[in-house]
């Protein structure tokens, strides 16, 4: 899949649309779901053009995916979840309807999350 430079969230790092930031470093930019489906429900994507998990598990650098994975954990904690609990996710192709073709994992808490895809 070749990454398309118009996605919503390239556009939202190249600040030509905004987003409610939570975090940023080199590797990874954190803001809340526009249409939040949890008390929290932040997504976290990396910097470079990765259209999912499996373009970024596949081809970003060993200090991509540690930036980003730390990144992820960093953010849940400064949420306040780690005691609480959360769920990351990541949609990657048709059947998980992955809809923005920009890697992104999403953080969930706030509230008991229930059974994983109920
Ligand atoms: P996906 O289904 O691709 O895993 O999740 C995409 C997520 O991006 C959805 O939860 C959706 O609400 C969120 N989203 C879509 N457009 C925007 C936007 O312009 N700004 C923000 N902050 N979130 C968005």
């Amino acid at each position: 899949m070749i990454y398309d430079r118009s996605n919503i969230f390239a556009r939202i790092l190249r600040g030509e649309i905004p987003c409610k930031k939570v975090y940023e470093d080199p590797y990874a930019l954190a803001f809340h779901d526009i249409n939040p489906q949890a008390p929290t429900h932040i997504l976290v994507i990396p910097k470079g053009p990765f259209c999912s998990f499996a373009d970024f598990s596949a081809q970003a650098t060993e200090q991509e995916i540690t930036g980003f994975i730390r990144a992820v954990g960093l953010v849940a904690r400064q949420a306040g979840l780690d005691d609480s609990g959360y769920r990351l996710l990541a949609n990657h192709g048709p059947d998980s309807h992955q809809e923005v073709p920009h890697f992104h994992v999403h953080i969930a808490g706030g509230r008991p999350l229930g059974k994983m895809l109920a």
